[in-house]
């Protein structure tokens, strides 16, 4: 093993193997376990600056317009993301409203946020400390991002509301939705590991391989 040659290691048999820079279409294929341990998406800033501006786009509405519309004996109660974040406040669960409030809207709008500021520094070329200090924290960030708990509580309320009343799903909903699969896109799709490496080379720490 070459001091400062960097090693990837397999997450299924621990196999520390050399890592090598890829190009796109190409995959990173554990010899022992024949696990793949990386394969670069084509052209990742690009696609994570389209869907993190999709994401960003779709959140205000899917935040402030109606999610879905109760009505009961001719009485309409409309409901919002941020309204239901705000009952939970004023009945007195002020522990479940951070929590919601942390993981179904600041987070997922700081996750979007931080890999569109990181794929335009990359399309500038500044591989310096910013962009370093955005990764780390992007990383740690969107494990925090739960969309898809939040959508999983308004299937469930839909399902028990639904034999009291009449329940419309708003357009809320649609661009929830819409959010919902750019951010989980995102979240699978964005290659850190190619920026990484780019970083690497910036700042001379990475030695070029050559891809298998
Ligand atoms: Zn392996």
């Amino acid at each position: 093993m070459l001091y400062g040659q960097p090693h990837i290691a397999c997450h299924e048999c621990d196999a520390l193997l050399a890592d090598v820079a890829l190009p796109a279409g190409k995959k990173l294929v554990c010899p022992r376990c024949n696990c793949t341990l990386r394969k670069p998406v084509r052209d990742p800033v690009n696609r994570g600056l389209a869907l993190s501006l999709t994401s960003l786009t779709l959140m205000v509405p899917a935040f402030f317009m109606p999610i879905m519309t109760f009505n009961m004996l001719g009485l309409d109660t409309v409901d919002t993301m941020v309204k239901g974040v705000l009952h939970l406040f004023q009945a007195g669960f002020w522990w479940m409203a951070l929590l919601v409030l942390f993981c179904s809207i600041l987070a997922p709008m700081l996750e979007n946020l931080l890999v569109l500021l990181i794929c335009l520094l990359s399309q500038a070329r500044r591989y310096g400390g910013l962009l370093i200090t955005l990764l780390k924290i992007q990383s740690r960030i969107r494990r925090w991002a739960m969309l898809e708990v939040y959508m999983l509580g308004i299937l469930v309320a839909y399902v028990k509301m639904i034999d009291s009343g009449q329940v419309h799903m708003g357009i809320g909903m649609i661009c929830f939705t819409g959010m919902l699969l750019a951010t989980t896109l995102n979240t699978v799709m964005f290659d850190t590991h190619s920026i990484w490496e780019n970083v690497g080379r910036y700042r001379g720490g990475l030695h070029e391989n050559r891809p298998r």
